[in-house]
């Protein structure tokens, strides 16, 4: 049995055979194998490597087909070096020394021609480290016996384990059969770990080398809860986990009640409770969870989850479908936010040292109007279904957002032009995510319908501390005093102008925030559908009057342990089920 402690990305305790997912970076782990189970890892070996090599003869005959002689040659270097008898012999060789297993040789052979090819002087032969790593994740996929197409459809439900999952891939797993995620990298608002959440799906980021230490098959234990991982857990600490499972259950149940009732303090303010989604179809659920409407749809999931760039009327469908599943209530469409860790397979990029300061967001949609403008169009189209709300995220400067206005506004023209119906009068915010736009939020106020907080870019260019990074998770910190004094920034200013503020960051999903927020000013809050329940529970046992009080001393620390400290006392005092 091995206990790993990680940060709890996702609440909920899930039990469950591993499913590992290869990434470029992932180990396979060493594993021995007895003598008498040589041959059979040789002939898997040998099956992978013909299935391989007739995967590649036919990208080589479309490719030749389609892009002509010289693209097919690379692929003809493909075929030449899988169906190589000293690659065979070699890789052989070292599973029966040792013994081992065949991925596991097969991929240290491939590390030792990789550093082979890396160290030639000839440019030609060194580019063909990329083709090394590319034909070794082609081998490893048939002897592992699944492929990272595979998770789309699984067959029975696991506990997904990887080195790394990326937005896109997380986005197109098969939800039904994922009990859980156990992964190595990420911090608590890294995108991985918001859709695990959205999904209800226990998740554990920041575990180190945990897909080193499972090869596929074991039981895993998922606290998400807790941020705890457990391999081969022995029949007591199973025991334990279910009975918390059972816990769990009893607590969800408990809330349902809930729904029905108002998100209403006791001394009688109304706060707007909405919900965060990246797929149409999370709107059902969260209409299910009570949620007032969707105060942030995070439209390029539809992005990753696609090959290629959708086109128009594909996405004027998806949000179409988005707006019917609100059932009449108010959805902000976010446009687009592609860029840094969401990156979608169609996109041109360009490697960039600093994605996260780079050509992200809506500054790549500035860059790339005929996208943008056919993503506005649809987003318009779609407004004859219901209410909504359009905004732009990631803005730094006023010109970014009269540049988008002014787009805006011309892409209405031009359906005006053609005669395509869309809601007039329909409200234009933006989120403030950054330093920049939270210092002048007044003027950005006075330019926009709403203000949104993105609490988890927020966080990130205020405390200069990336999001993702396990490294410097402990230094991310949405309480840390920079960051809520900006945000008594931006509510002041909104408030001023009289600008209706939210926010949508994980931050206002969370209890131990919940006083503060709402002592703050704000009376908005969008958050991952499940986490409504609590939120309002909890909001129903506390009175502005208490929050104002709050919110006023939490501002007198310099220090973020000791906002948080006090935050999770007063959150004991009236809700302790919460902590
Ligand atoms: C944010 O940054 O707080 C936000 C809501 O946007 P995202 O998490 O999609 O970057
Ligand atoms: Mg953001």
């Amino acid at each position: 049995m091995i206990t790993k402690k990680g940060i709890n990305a996702s609440p909920g305790v899930a039990i469950g055979p591993v499913l590992v997912l290869d990434s470029e970076e992932y180990r396979i782990p060493r594993k021995q194998v007895e003598p008498k189970e040589v041959p059979e890892q040789i002939s898997i070996l040998e099956n992978a490597l013909l299935a391989a090599r007739e995967e590649v003869g036919e990208l080589r005959l479309a490719a030749a087909r389609k892009l002509g002689n010289q693209t097919a040659a690379i692929f003809a270097f493909h075929e030449s070096f899988i169906g190589d008898a000293k690659l065979l012999a070699e890789v052989t060789d070292l599973v029966r020394r040792t013994p081992c297993t065949s991925a596991f040789a097969f991929a240290q052979v491939m590390k030792q021609r990789q550093r082979l090819f890396r160290d030639l002087t000839d440019p030609y032969m060194k580019e063909r480290v990329r083709d090394l790593a590319d034909i070794e994740k082609k081998v490893l996929r048939y002897i592992l016996g699944r492929s990272r197409e595979d998770i789309t459809t699984l067959s029975n439900p696991v506990i997904v384990v990887a080195h790394e999952i990326t937005p896109s891939q997380a986005i197109s797993l098969d939800r039904d059969n994922i009990l859980g995620f156990a992964i190595d990298v990420g911090g608590q608002t890294s995108h991985t770990a918001i859709i695990a959440r959205m999904q209800g799906i226990p998740a554990v980021v920041a575990l180190g080398g945990v897909a080193a230490d499972v090869s596929g098959g074991e039981t895993v234990i998922v606290d998400g809860t807790h941020g705890i991982v457990v391999i081969n857990p022995d029949d007591d600490t199973t025991e334990h986990f279910r009975a918390k499972q059972v816990q769990a259950s009893k607590v969800a149940e408990s809330l349902v009640e809930i729904r029905e009732l108002p998100a209403v303090t006791q001394d009688e303010v109304k706060i707007d409770l909405l919900a965060n989604i990246e797929l149409a179809e999370e709107a059902r659920y969260a209409v299910d969870c009570s949620a007032e409407g969707i105060g942030l749809y995070r439209t390029e999931f539809l992005f990753l989850a696609s090959e290629r760039l959708p086109t128009e009327d594909e996405q004027t469908e998806v949000f179409r479908a988005a707006i019917r599943h609100a059932q009449g209530r108010p959805v902000v469409i976010r446009t687009i936010d592609l860029g840094a860790e969401k990156i979608a397979a169609h996109m041109a990029v360009r490697h960039e040292d600093n994605p996260d300061l780079g050509l992200r967001s809506l500054r790549y949609c500035l860059q790339n109007l005929d996208m943008f403008k056919a993503h506005l169009r649809a987003i318009l189209r779609a407004s004859m279904e219901g209410e909504i709300l359009i905004m732009f995220p990631m803005i730094t400067t006023l010109l970014e957002l009269r540049q988008a206005k002014a787009t805006l506004a011309d892409v209405m023209e031009d359906l005006d032009e053609d005669g395509v119906p869309f809601r007039k009068g329909i409200k234009v915010g933006m989120m403030i995510e950054t330093p920049a736009a939270a210092l002048l939020a007044g003027a950005f106020a006075r330019e926009a319908d709403f203000l949104s907080i993105g609490t988890n870019d927020l966080t990130q260019y205020t405390l200069a501390v990336d999001r993702g990074n396990e490294r410097v998770a402990h230094l991310y910190a949405p309480h840390n005093p920079a960051v809520i004094r900006l945000m008594q920034e931006i509510i002041r200013a909104g408030a001023k102008e009289k600008t209706p503020i939210g926010m949508c960051g994980e931050m206002a999903g969370s209890p131990v925030y919940c006083q503060l927020l709402l002592g703050l000013g704000l009376r908005q809050l969008s958050m991952a559908p499940s986490d409504i329940p609590v939120i309002k529970r909890l909001i129903r046992r506390t009175t502005i009057r208490r929050c104002t009080g709050i919110a006023r001393k939490a501002l007198r620390f310099d220090a973020d342990r000791q906002v948080v400290n006090y935050l999770r006392d007063e959150l004991r005092k009236i809700d302790p089920e919460a902590i």
